[in-house]
């Protein structure tokens, strides 16, 4: 996982560190948990009872969520949809949302 030593994120201009720390301000606990683990990815997943790629996936979109249509190659839309940055992934992961193009 992105630890935020990374580029920002070309879409958001938000470092994976800096969404993290926003993360931890909203979820107090979740960061004693990750600290007992060494497993930063894992820990996050295990607090969230998410497997670690979801996790993964939400900490590189910074929360934003992603349009979920396909394009005509088959590869996701890569437009975000809206402002709002969730910062519960377990919502995340089950948003269906579509960008201004798909929508239509
Ligand atoms: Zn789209």
């Amino acid at each position: 996982m992105n630890d935020g030593s990374g580029p920002a994120h070309p879409r958001t201009g938000s470092t994976a560190s800096a969404f993290l720390a926003d993360v931890g301000n909203v979820w107090i606990g979740l960061w004693p948990s990750v600290a007992s683990d060494g497993d930063k990815a894992r820990a996050i997943a295990t607090f969230f009872k998410l497997d670690t790629a979801a996790v993964s996936d939400w900490v590189s979109a910074r929360g934003r969520v992603q349009c979920c249509a396909r394009t005509g190659r088959q590869n996701r839309c890569l437009n975000l949809v809206g402002t709002h940055v969730e910062f519960d992934p377990r919502a995340w992961v089950q948003r269906i949302d579509l960008c201004g193009i798909h929508s239509q």
